[in-house]
């Protein structure tokens, strides 16, 4: 396994390639690709920055230029249901573009020529994140949760009690929100690349999002992507 670990943010990352032996940096279409062995594990971490377009070029380039075999993404989201909450853990049982829609001519959130609205993630992959995650929260104060589903992503930083309810209107199973996971999805799913995606909640998408979002980011989110995949890596 050659492991490609990608985040949107610098915080979400914070501590993998420190953590790397024998890290090397090669930079490529803006950006930093980092390869070294992380806890044992050949990998290739990077940061995506922002979106569906940036988080789909990274992850082709991750499989095309520097040849993993597996993707694993690591980052926040705002909850998509009320049962999911700040500092819970959702891990992708499935991804879909929630902003994709080419109807008449096809499905809503229907990818067109593909036949896929619902891109599944990677059996093995999400057991291993499953139980990394949970391994994890049981020490966490304030009892986090694990919850394991479907993940909605679109280029909106979903920030409106309203834009989120018709979000769940139409996808009543949704967990949660984010912006890059089901397009890593799309490029894995076209490649043939086992893939995985895992999100601590940072906020409720609703009108205080930006500000938890921020404070989120900043606190706690590096810690939770360093000791899960930590867990990941060294499975116990
Ligand atoms: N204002 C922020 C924008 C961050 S976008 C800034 O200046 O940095 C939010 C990032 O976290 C995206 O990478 C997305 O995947 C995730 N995310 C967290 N909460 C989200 C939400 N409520 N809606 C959409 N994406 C969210």
């Amino acid at each position: 396994m050659r492991l490609g670990i990608i985040s949107a943010l610098a915080e979400e990352q914070n501590g993998l390639i420190e953590a790397m032996e024998n890290a090397a940096k090669v930079t490529h279409g803006m950006r930093d690709y980092t390869a070294g062995r992380l806890w044992g594990v050949d990998s290739v971490c990077v940061l995506s920055r922002i979106g569906k377009v940036a988080a789909a070029m990274t992850a082709s380039i991750l499989v095309e230029k520097f040849g993993v075999t597996h993707i694993v993404f690591t980052g926040v989201a705002g909850s998509g249901d009320l049962g999911v909450r700040v500092g819970d853990v959702v891990v992708a049982d499935s991804l879909v573009q929630h902003d994709m829609d080419a109807s008449p001519l096809f499905p809503r959130f229907e990818i067109p020529l593909t036949g896929q609205s619902r891109i599944a993630s990677d059996r093995e992959l999400t057991r291993r994140l499953s139980t990394a995650a949970r391994d994890f929260l049981q020490n966490e104060p304030g009892s986090p949760q694990f919850h394991r589903g479907l993940i909605a992503s679109g280029d909106q930083f979903i920030n409106k009690r309203a834009q989120l309810n018709a979000l769940k209107d139409a996808l009543p199973e949704l967990l949660a929100v984010e912006m890059e996971g089901a397009a890593v999805a799309q490029v894995c799913f076209e490649l043939g690349i086992p893939f995985g995606i895992i999100r601590t909640i940072s906020d409720n998408a609703n009108e205080d999002a930006a500000v938890d979002f921020m404070h989120f980011v900043h606190t706690v989110a590096s810690r939770y992507a360093y000791n899960i995949l930590k867990h990941f890596c060294q499975p116990q």
